[in-house]
């Protein structure tokens, strides 16, 4: 399989360097394929593009996704003399296309690394190479990139099929649900039972919507269709969809405190909607007793919305992952339904609204998750 490798240093000794080991390597793999048997066949097919500035890589990489081809592995040098800092090169490799793996060459661990892994909260994503490092390490690194991508991209064509088929026969058991409930021809009894298909369809279809959305961003597929809302009306509609949800749960007190003076935003109403139901729902999943509060308020510049429960809470060193993707955190809760997606959707979707999502917990006392979002967001 052809695996596309992309090094971005501002020293042309150094770039010469990397396509000399990858030349060499795949020669020498020729020739023992060649000694073992008249077919020859490589074990690693690597094109080996190199580019002095992050802005010709940026561009490379963007030229390629245009081609219908794309870069597979990167390699960035984090110090460069000239243009664009190697963070910004990170970064807009990163939001031109999430699937690329990134490795962050330096001979420093320095702040700059912990930037990135702050700000786009996948560290899993981003892998660090101290120099001086050995030719085998970046060969190595080149292939078990390179298979990494090629997995998540089999990973994400299986999800998305499996969750489409799955989305079909859910639909109808939803459509004859809801027509068996507004038939009033059900026994008491089974309206109980019915209550119970009801909200498993629901949880299911949620689930796969999920599965879906996350591919979908994955791809970056995703395009926001903004209308100007106003905030408190949001709340309320968003609010009300978690008060069956809420009203299970005894010994909890769902409040919801508007904005002393509501102002519109611009926003994905839909897509929206979903972060907060989700902060909401798992609010509501990990509390038992107290409330689940949801609040909001407006600054000059921003909408801030939080939800904020006293629940389980999270350990502080787990509240660096629990957004990247199926992150669920060990514990003797493990098993609340959920995949581990909600949260990095809704970071996913506030992100691509400018806005940011920011959390405080206590382990044992309650968390607060607060969606932050600029007022002119469009
Ligand atoms: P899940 O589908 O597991 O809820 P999320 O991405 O929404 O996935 O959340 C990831 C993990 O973060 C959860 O499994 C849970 O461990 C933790 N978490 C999220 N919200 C809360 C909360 N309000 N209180 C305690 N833990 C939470």
């Amino acid at each position: 399989m052809k695996r596309n490798l992309l090094f971005i240093d501002d020293e042309s000794e150094i770039l010469e360097n990397y396509k000399a080991f990858f030349q060499e390597h795949m020669d020498r793999d020729k020739r023992q394929s060649k000694e073992l048997s008249s077919q020859v066949e490589l074990i690693d097919n690597f094109f080996v593009y190199t580019s002095l500035s992050g802005e010709g890589g940026l561009s490379l990489v963007r030229k390629k996704k245009e081609e219908g081809d794309c870069i597979h592995v990167c390699f960035v040098d984090l110090k460069m003399s000239s243009g664009i800092s190697g963070y910004e090169v990170v970064k807009s490799i990163h939001d031109i296309d999430s699937k690329i793996e990134i490795v962050v060459v330096t001979a420093h661990f320095d702040k700059v690394i912990e930037k990135i892994f702050k700000s786009t909260r996948q560290r899993e994503k981003f892998l660090y190479l101290k120099k001086p490092f050995h030719r085998f390490e970046i060969i190595q690194l080149a292939r078990n990139l390179s298979e990494k991508y090629f997995n998540n991209e089999i990973r994400d064509s299986f999800i998305s099929n499996v969750s489409h088929e799955l989305k079909t026969p859910l639909s109808s058991i939803l459509g004859f649900y809801q027509l068996i409930e507004d038939s009033g021809s059900v026994s008491e009894d089974g309206k109980e039972f019915l209550k119970i298909i009801g909200k498993n369809a629901r949880l299911m279809n949620s689930l796969v919507q999920d599965l879906i959305t996350s591919v979908e961003l994955n791809k970056n597929e995703i395009v926001l269709r903004k209308d100007n809302l106003d905030v408190n009306e949001f709340l309320k509609d968003t609010y009300l969809i978690a008060v069956p949800i809420a009203k299970e749960k005894l010994n909890i007190n769902y409040q919801l405190s508007l904005c002393d003076k509501s102002e519109n935003f611009i926003i994905d109403e839909a897509r929206l909607r979903n972060c907060l139901v989700n902060l909401i729902n798992n609010a509501l999943k990990f509390t038992e007793v107290g409330h689940v509060k949801v609040f909001c308020k407006i600054t000059k510049g921003e909408v801030l919305i939080t939800v904020a429960d006293t629940g389980i809470g999270i350990e502080k060193d787990k509240l660096d992952y629990i957004f990247e993707h199926f992150s669920r955190v060990e514990n003797e809760h493990h098993e609340k339904p959920g995949l581990g997606l909600g949260l990095n959707i809704a970071k996913q979707i506030v992100d691509a609204h400018g806005g940011r999502i920011e959390v405080k917990s206590k382990f044992g006392e309650g968390s607060e998750f607060t969606i932050i979002l600029p007022k002119n967001s469009g």
